[in-house]
């Protein structure tokens, strides 16, 4: 039983470290999730190690044929991968087997087959569900054996030993299955985990809105009771106006928490996905003008084209707080600057005003809930405004100087592929 040894058990171990290893170097280094170029790079490589390997530790060495399991990392990448990433492993293939067991011209044209045939299979492959690709994978190495086999001996007079059944065509299949199983679950395991945590940052967001309607009704319970003092009979028309002013202010102090979280809000969530920077920045500008202008502070914005991903919604809200604060931190005339600049793989956004500044303490506290040194602020509105920063993945810097101004910077993540 010389086809049936450790050297199996060796060559599905090769191939099982490669698919390890490629998920493992996908996961946690960014650099292969930025560009679909990348990560075929990287299986092209993860999937070239463990074929050059089989190669070199074959199970068996028959007269007129190698045996090993060089067709399962190949396949495998055929499959997943496509045209772009069966070619190079192609070559790959063919330069280690001549190189190191001279040249044949079967060995070409049973893999320049498999390479059609894989790559013509992969779309349709790829459209499958977990389960239809085990089967569908199994099945597709099994044809592509028996083709290979017929191939062979139609070209030339290839002997079908029995050792050439177990390890090309009995074996194979069901090594892919077991490598197809292994990678849909690493795969399934590894989305399940971003989806958590998608979720987990839109949780945050979440109960800022459940703390946020508990703050609004504070006021409109306080206007509640005012009013129905005034149903009352024998009060004067000097408590009346008394009442009327308090809930005026408290039904004011709503509106503001309003403004500073649900501005933008839409009764269904928007979705997160590619919003326009420059485009959303104008709209946000714009709807502060008249704000600005009865401020007698003039907005002066430096915009380029960028592309992100996120929530529009949020995103407008997020700079409507930004700016609006910059706005009323001048006492008098002056301007609010808006630039914006983009690096490979940053946008940054930078909002600079010539107001009153910050304190170190009052810095210290910038983001914290409630706070506010404004008469009627309600303290919300930086705090809402990091929470969507940091949801987005973006990052945010503050500087400011008591007497001179203050400049917030926010950067999140380009979006590089449309
Ligand atoms: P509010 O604007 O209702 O006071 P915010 O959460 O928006 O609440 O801001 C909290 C506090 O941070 C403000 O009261 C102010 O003291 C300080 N602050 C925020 N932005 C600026 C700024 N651009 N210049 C000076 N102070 C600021
Ligand atoms: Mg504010």
């Amino acid at each position: 039983m010389t086809y049936i040894n450790q050297h199996i058990l060796n060559n599905l171990f090769y191939i099982l470290v490669s698919i390890f290893f490629f998920s493992f170097l996908y996961e946690y280094v960014q650099f292969f999730k930025q560009k679909k170029v990348y990560q075929r790079l990287l299986l092209v490589v993860c999937l070239s190690v463990p074929m050059i390997l089989c190669m070199t530790y074959p199970i068996y060495i028959a007269p007129d044929c190698v045996h090993d399991l060089r067709q399962v990392p190949f396949l495998i990448g055929t499959f997943y991968g496509g045209w772009t990433v069966s070619v190079p492993l192609l070559f790959v293939l063919l330069i280690a087997r001549f190189m190191m067991y001279g040249y044949q011209f079967i060995t070409v044209a049973v893999y320049v087959m498999m390479c059609i045939c894989g790559s013509l299979f992969s779309p349709l492959f790829q459209r499958l569900t977990r389960k239809q690709r085990l089967v569908a994978s199994a099945l597709m190495t099994f044809i592509l054996a028996i083709a290979a086999t017929i191939l062979a001996i139609a070209i030339s007079d290839f002997q079908v030993t029995e050792s050439y059944i177990v390890d090309f065509i009995v074996v194979p299949p069901i090594a892919v299955l077991f490598v197809v199983f292994i990678i849909e679950t690493l795969r399934e395991a590894l989305l399940i985990r971003s989806k958590a945590i998608k979720l987990e940052k839109m949780e945050v967001v979440s109960q800022l809105a459940a703390s946020i309607s508990h703050e609004i009704r504070n006021p409109l319970t306080v206007v509640k009771g005012f009013m129905q003092l005034m149903k009352a009979k024998d009060i004067s028309q000097e408590t009346k106006e008394q009442y009327m002013n308090i809930a005026l202010e408290e039904l004011n102090r709503a509106c503001a928490i309003i403004d500073d979280y649900l501005t933008f809000a839409k009764p269904f969530p928007e979705k997160i996905e590619p919003l326009h920077v420059q485009q959303e920045l104008e709209k946000v500008i714009h709807m502060l003008r008249p704000f600005a202008n009865m401020h007698g502070v003039q907005i002066v914005a430096t915009l380029t084209p960028a592309v992100m991903i996120g929530n529009a919604q949020y995103f407008r809200q997020c700079f409507l707080n930004i700016i609006k604060n910059g706005i009323e931190a001048h006492a008098n005339d002056g301007a609010v600057y808006v630039d914006m600049h983009v690096d490979e793989k940053t946008v940054t956004i930078v909002v600079r005003d010539e107001g009153e500044g910050m304190t170190k303490e009052q810095l210290a506290r910038f983001g914290e809930p409630y706070f506010s040194t404004k008469e009627k602020g309600t303290g919300l509105g930086a705090m809402v405004s990091i929470r969507i920063i940091e949801m987005m993945n973006g990052t945010w810097h503050i500087e400011s100087d008591i007497g001179r101004g203050t400049t917030m910077t926010v950067s999140f993540p380009l979006l590089l592929e449309k």
